[in-house]
C-alpha cells in the first residue's frame, strides 16, 4: 500500500520541491496552501488556516479516509522590521497567520491524521534561536513555532503514539526569490530545496534514522555541504 505525505504550504518553492521527490519515490500526496499545487495527487485549496477552514479541510480528509505517513508545514512568510516600522502591527499580524497558524495548524491536522509511527515536520528558522530586532515579527513567531515543536514531541501532546515531531531550522534555502532578492550571495551557502526533501524523505522512510523527538535541527550549508545540527 503506497504511503502518503500531507503537507501544509505545498505550493511554496520548499513545499513543490519535497512533494515532487515524495511522488517520485511512490508516495501518495496531499498539499495544503493558499493556493493549488496541481502536481500533487490531492490539492486542498484554502483561504486561512483559521478553525472554520481547518475543519474543512478535516471533513474533506475523514470523508476520502486519508491518513498520513508524513506530515509537514512547509508554509510560512516573512517581513522586516523593527516596532517602530509603520507597517509594524500588520507585519505582526501576517506573521502570525503565515508562521504559527500554519504549525498550529499542523499540529491539529497531525492530532487528527497522522498515523501511528509518523513523522511531523514544523518549519522553525536558524534565525530565531537568536533575538531578531530588524524582523521582529518573524523571529517571535519562528521562536513560538519552535516550542510548539518540543511541546508536540512530549508523550501527552495529543500526536499519535510512537510518532516522531522535529523541527528543521533553514538560514537560507536556495529559491528562486532568494536569487532575485539577494542576486550577489554565495548561493554555495545556500541550501538546495532537495537536500531538505531528500532528508525528509530518508527520516519518512527509514525510522531509525529520524532525529530524537522535539530536535530543533539547524540546516547549516558550507560550500555546498549541508548539515543537520541539533540545537
Ligand atoms: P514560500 O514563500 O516559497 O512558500 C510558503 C508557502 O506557504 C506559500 O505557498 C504560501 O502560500 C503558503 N502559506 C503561507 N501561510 C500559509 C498558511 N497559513 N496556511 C497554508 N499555506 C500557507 O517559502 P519557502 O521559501 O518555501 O520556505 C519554506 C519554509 O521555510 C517557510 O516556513 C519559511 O518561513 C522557512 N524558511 C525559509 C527560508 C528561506 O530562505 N526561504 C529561511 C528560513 C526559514
Amino acid at each position: 500500500m503506497s504511503k502518503n505525505l500531507l503537507i501544509l504550504g505545498g505550493s511554496g518553492a520548499l513545499g513543490s520541491e519535497i512533494i515532487t521527490l515524495f511522488k517520485n519515490k511512490g508516495w501518495k500526496t496531499i498539499s495544503i496552501d493558499f493556493r493549488d499545487n496541481t502536481k500533487s495527487d490531492i490539492s486542498i485549496s484554502i483561504t486561512s488556516t483559521n478553525a472554520s477552514e481547518l475543519h474543512r479541510v478535516e471533513e474533506i480528509l475523514k470523508s476520502t479516509n486519508t491518513k498520513a505517513d508524513t506530515i509537514v508545514c512547509a508554509a510560512g512568510g516573512w517581513v522586516g522590521g523593527n516596532a517602530a516600522d509603520e507597517g509594524y502591527l500588520g507585519s505582526v499580524q501576517k506573521m502570525i497567520d503565515m508562521n504559527l497558524y500554519s504549525a498550529f495548524g499542523t499540529a491539529f491536522l497531525g492530532s487528527k491524521f497522522l498515523n501511528e509511527n509518523g513523522l511531523l515536520v514544523l518549519t522553525g528558522a536558524n534565525a530565531a534561536l537568536q533575538p531578531t530586532s530588524f524582523m521582529i515579527a518573524y523571529g517571535a513567531t519562528k521562536a513560538a513555532t519552535h516550542h510548539l515543536i518540543k511541546s508536540l514531541a512530549q508523550p501527552d501532546s495529543g500526536l499519535p503514539n510512537n510518532s516522531t515531531t522535529v523541527g528543521i531550522l533553514p538560514i537560507t534555502l536556495d529559491t528562486p526569490i532568494n536569487r532575485t532578492a539577494m542576486p550577489n550571495s554565495n548561493f554555495d551557502d545556500w541550501t538546495p530545496l532537495s537536500d531538505i526533501a531528500n532528508k525528509l524523505y530518508e527520516w519518512s522512510s527509514i525510522p531509525e534514522s529520524r532525529p530524537t523527538g522535539g530536535s530543533l535541527l539547524s540546516i547549516i550549508t558550507k560550500n555546498k555541504v549541508t548539515t543537520y545540527t541539533p540545537q
